[in-house]
């Protein structure tokens, strides 16, 4: 049952993605033809939306997370991972197709070739988000990212409560519709997919980036830049504001995207300015990188505390 009193709504609803990130170590990845022998498998839980709502309730959100995934081992590991980190996963959909898996190979360089099956993700459709309505209206923010149909993207945005924010990064980037774009408080993206967007043209520095995303309508506009931080950007109060990283020694940056918009995403839930959710975002996303993994760096409020 999901509870929709307004003091038992969920801080976080995720709607996204769940994969398997089947990772074998290489001396080196393997040319057209070529076959290579590699390291012992290592099977990580992984996906965006997956990554994002473990983060967000490793903080101590109350998250729970739409997604669908295969009625196989590779699904039953990301159920069994949600739940332990205490995310609500009673509308995690089982069938359909195999759970989606990302094939990663990855030479002592640390350089990677990757390939996605999407899977059961591709077959998270809009029927399934409208059969989600009370979950969607009983959500203070809704996280989406684009590793769905665009369709269900787009059907969580017209579904979503009438007082829910939407925190939307598009990745991996698309084109998305006007009244996606349109709902999205903030929209958060890296740099690449900042220029992705904006297709050239907007100026070479992310300070002219913020206004350009913003012309394309988004309420608001978060661009990470790595050890260097956050801008942010809000039409609102036409502010823009760079918020600095800690400086940690970064073992390994995967998932520090996702673990920023987990915690941003949770703490405007909580009431925080823009500018004030970021700043804890960075932090988390700074916590995230000095650990090995994705879903296993993520940190607590304790650990973000010790930072
Ligand atoms: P990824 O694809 O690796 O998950 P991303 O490219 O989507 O990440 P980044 O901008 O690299 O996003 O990182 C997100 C956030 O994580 C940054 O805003 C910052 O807070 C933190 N972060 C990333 N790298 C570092 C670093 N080297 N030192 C400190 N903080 C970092």
């Amino acid at each position: 049952m999901h509870a929709n009193a307004p003091d038992d709504r969920y801080d976080l609803l995720v709607v996204g993605s769940a994969n398997a990130d089947l990772v074998i170590g290489v001396e080196r990845r393997p040319a057209p033809g070529e076959t290579v022998l590699g390291s012992d498998l290592a099977v990580h839980p992984g996906g965006k939306g997956a990554n994002q709502s473990l983060a967000a309730a490793r903080l101590g959100a109350r998250t729970a997370l739409l997604a669908r995934v295969g009625d196989d081992d590779h699904g039953r590991l990301l159920l069994e991972t949600q739940r332990a980190a205490g995310v609500d996963t009673d509308s995690v959909l089982v069938g359909g197709a195999p759970t989606g898996v990302a094939l990663i190979t990855v030479d002592p360089s640390g350089d990677n070739s990757i390939v996605v099956s999407p899977g059961a993700n591709g077959r998270l459709t809009p029927e399934d988000v409208r059969a989600a309505a009370p979950l969607l209206a009983a959500a203070r923010v809704i996280s989406v990212q684009l590793e769905i149909p665009l369709d269900t993207v787009a059907e969580t945005v017209r579904g979503r409560g009438p007082d829910t924010r939407l925190v939307l990064n598009p990745s991996p980037p698309a084109p998305l519709p006007e009244q996606v774009l349109a709902a999205c408080d903030p929209l958060v993206v890296n740099e690449h997919e900042a220029r992705y967007m904006l297709g050239g043209g907007a100026g070479e520095t992310p300070h002219d980036w913020a206004p350009a995303l913003l012309a394309l309508g988004p309420r608001s506009v978060v661009i990470t830049l790595g050890a260097a931080g956050a801008l942010v950007a809000d039409s609102r109060t036409e502010s823009l504001d760079h918020v600095g990283s800690p400086k940690v020694e970064a073992l390994d940056t995967t998932g520090a995207g996702d673990a920023f918009t987990a915690a941003l995403a949770w703490r405007l839930g909580r009431g925080d300015e823009l500018r004030e959710a970021a700043a804890f975002a960075v932090r988390v996303g700074a916590a995230a990188v000095t650990a090995r993994g994705a879903q296993e760096s993520f940190p607590t409020l304790e650990e973000v505390g010790a930072l």
